[in-house]
């Protein structure tokens, strides 16, 4: 689960890592209200969205007046903000930060993600801050310095000092950039994330070390054990038809294709969206219905993907082990009917009871193309995908 900068500069403080002040505004009028009480003479107005890169396609203007503040609010607020994270339809900005003006003298990335093969969490540190940190990976990877932190240990100071060092913080800045290392790690632990970025890191005029831009994501698995991060959810960021799939426990994700996937297993679920793939088709979905497909689950998921208006063909793949085919068969024509489907529509049945499954499909009248195996129906699948263009 993601949240605003805002929010993550809320847990940063909490977790002693400096930040400007700043206020979330929603409207011109608050924008102007929260430069007023902050103060100063310079103010930073900042979309705010789920997304990176937002300097870069306008979504943060330092605003050296009163009048500038109000200005540079109403231009972003409700725009469609681009940005390379956030595809070229971008995303509706319904939320500010208005923050003081920070004097940067030097920006760095500091990040944390979880190390699955080391098991560990990593700290990545670099002097290129302010540019997304793939690009310096791809670049010059020489310049990103990785601690896999010991779990018991934590962050020790004589480790995050030696990396606050290599990137080039200055002594004089060394306690303050150490304190933020171990602060964003304690963040990173106590909050269950999966990852966790300041980028950047500055260093101000005066040696100060402050962090300009926070980004957190969070386990879901944990989220049971914060209240707090849950209520800072902001379902305006999110895909309402993952937002709808998640009522009905199913696992679905938008993507961009034409041919909508329903298939039981992650795993199957994947290998139906690469086979699509291979034979020349573009999956619409991910969606994968679990084990204990009902008739009413499998309804819902023909519901969200008839939502698509890209959608032109629908495969259903599944293996019945513990689901008998029957059972799945029965779903899928109850389905059918109720959602009146307008897209052709193949279904690829293997495991217990295939037979009496495929019989269900033929005798139910509906226009069903029966797949033989997954490269027969994903074949299939994407002939019909192409002849509805
Ligand atoms: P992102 O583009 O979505 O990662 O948004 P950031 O919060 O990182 O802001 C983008 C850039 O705006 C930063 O890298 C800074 O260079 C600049 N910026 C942000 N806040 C300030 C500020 O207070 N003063 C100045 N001068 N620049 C800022
Ligand atoms: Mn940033």
């Amino acid at each position: 689960m993601k949240i605003h900068e805002y929010q993550g500069k809320e847990i940063l403080r909490e977790f002693g890592v400096p930040t400007p002040r700043g206020v979330a505004c929603f409207s011109a009028d608050e924008a102007l209200t929260a430069a007023q009480q902050l103060g100063g003479k310079v103010w930073v107005v900042k979309a705010q969205i789920h997304a990176g890169g937002r300097g870069k396609g306008g979504g943060v203007k330092v605003a050296k007046s009163l009048d500038e503040v109000i200005q540079f609010a109403r231009q972003i607020l409700g725009m469609q903000l681009v940005t390379h994270q956030t595809g070229p339809a971008g995303q509706q900005v319904r939320r500010l930060l208005i923050e003081e003006g920070a004097a940067i003298a030097k920006e760095f990335y500091v990040g944390m993600v979880v190390d699955r093969v080391a098991q560990r969490v990593a700290l990545l540190a670099s002097s290129e801050g302010g540019m997304e940190i793939e690009e310096v990976a791809k670049n010059a990877p020489e310049k990103i310095h990785t601690v896999r932190i010991d779990p018991v240990a934590g962050l020790n100071a004589n480790e995050a000092s030696e990396v606050v060092r290599a990137i080039g913080i200055p002594d004089v800045a060394n306690a303050e950039a150490v304190q933020v290392l171990q602060g964003l790690y304690r963040a990173f632990v106590e909050k269950d994330a999966m990852l966790a970025e300041i980028n950047p890191l500055i260093l101000t005029a005066d040696n100060r070390v402050v962090a300009l831009d926070a980004k957190f994501n969070f386990d879901s698995n944990a989220l049971y054990r914060h209240s707090e991060i849950v209520a800072m959810r902001d379902l305006d960021e999110e895909d309402p038809a993952e937002i709808e799939a998640s009522k009905f426990d199913l696992s679905y994700i938008s993507l961009d294709g034409d041919i909508g996937c329903l298939v039981n297993g992650a795993g199957l679920a994947m290998a139906t969206m690469d086979i699509i793939k291979l034979y020349g088709g573009s999956p619409a979905n991910f969606l994968d219905v679990g084990g204990g497909a009902t008739t009413e689950k499998v309804t819902e998921a023909f519901k969200l993907m008839l939502k698509n208006p890209h959608l032109k063909a629908i495969l259903v793949n599944i293996f019945g082990g513990i689901m008998k085919c029957d059972v799945i068969a029965e779903g899928v024509v109850a389905a059918a009917r109720q959602v009146h489907l307008t897209v052709p529509l193949v279904v690829r049945l293997e495991g217990t009871n295939v037979d009496l499954g495929k019989k269900i499909l033929a005798d139910s009248g509906l226009p069903i193309i029966s797949g033989n195996d997954m490269a027969d129906a994903a074949q299939k699948v994407v002939a019909a995908a192409k002849e509805a263009i």
